[in-house]
């Protein structure tokens, strides 16, 4: 794969379901993922590696792993229904992920969780790596920090607000690198760049219980628009890789609202 730094959007192969795009430069990409096996290296029809390692946690005490997929499902619905979280703990997740600060701002709320994050003092930010929203969202009366889809702008408005939003981004650039050129040290020329925008990569480390609580809040509609989209294409990764353990937490999603 590309480096993290040079990966852009468009070369993402679109059908490679570890990898989903998101927003406008952004994705979610899976690196790696534990386990990297069936438990003990022995494989059951109908489940995935991912599965059976919560279920081989939980039956630690047993000295087993699967007691056939429908008793497996069972033993996993139990488990996330009454909270049984540390089997969830064995499932590691491992994604590079390319957002904008306005992103990244609320993502590193969670703190259980590993992060490394690309420096913009090593190597110089590029061009045009910036967040465009393709509509702009009217402030929400009733929860003051949320937002409404709606047509509250003509299509001209709209369009000249976001080409000044573009020419904001291209202003900052330009300063940034005039300030390089200049021989200001990067950790200083990128305070002309326009921060909330700036796309950003880095590795995320999750277990399963953590990504779960992330999920939990981060796809509720009163999360902001943009991490909801990051957290949508994460969940789409879980699903894949955890079909039972998802299916279990979607169960408990619904029985609570
Ligand atoms: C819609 C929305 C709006 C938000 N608005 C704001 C805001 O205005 N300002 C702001 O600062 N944050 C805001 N947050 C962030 C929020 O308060 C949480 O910090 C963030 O969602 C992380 O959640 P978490 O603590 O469950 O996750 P993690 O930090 O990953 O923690 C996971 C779990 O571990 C436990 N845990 C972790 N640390 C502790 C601890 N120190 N003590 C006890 N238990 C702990 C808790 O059970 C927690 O649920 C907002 C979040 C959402 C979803």
């Amino acid at each position: 794969m590309t480096n993290a730094f040079t990966l852009k959007v468009a070369d993402i192969v679109t059908d490679d379901p570890a990898v989903v795009r998101v927003l406008d430069q952004g994705f979610v990409t899976l690196i790696d993922f534990m386990p990297s096996g069936y438990p003990f290296g022995e494989p059951v029809e109908d489940a995935t590696p991912g599965d059976l390692a919560v279920v081989a946690a939980a039956r630690v005490s047993y000295g087993t792993v699967s007691k056939g997929v429908e008793a497996d499902k069972k033993l996993v619905h139990y488990l996330i229904k009454h909270g049984h979280t540390s089997p969830l703990e064995m499932v590691e997740f491992k994604f590079l992920i390319k957002a904008p600060v306005l992103m990244w701002w609320q993502h590193v709320r969670h703190r259980i969780q590993e992060m490394n994050f690309q420096s913009g003092r090593y190597t110089a930010y590029p061009e045009d790596e910036y967040y465009l929203p393709t509509k702009l969202r009217l402030q929400d009366k009733v929860n003051k920090q949320a937002s409404v889809l709606a047509d509250f702008l003509s299509s001209e408005e709209e369009q000249t607000l976001l080409e000044e939003l573009r020419e904001h981004y291209r202003a900052g650039f330009a300063l940034y690198q005039k300030m390089l050129q200049k021989g200001v040290a990067k950790e200083m020329a990128r305070l002309a760049l326009p921060g909330w925008a700036l796309y950003h990569t880095a590795y995320v480390k999750m277990n399963a219980h953590a990504l779960m609580n992330y999920l939990d809040k981060r796809l509720d509609p009163s999360a902001q628009y943009e991490i909801r989209a990051y957290a949508e294409a994460m969940e789409r990764i879980f699903a894949q890789k955890l079909p039972w353990v998802h299916a279990a937490w979607e169960a408990k999603r619904s029985d609570r609202s």
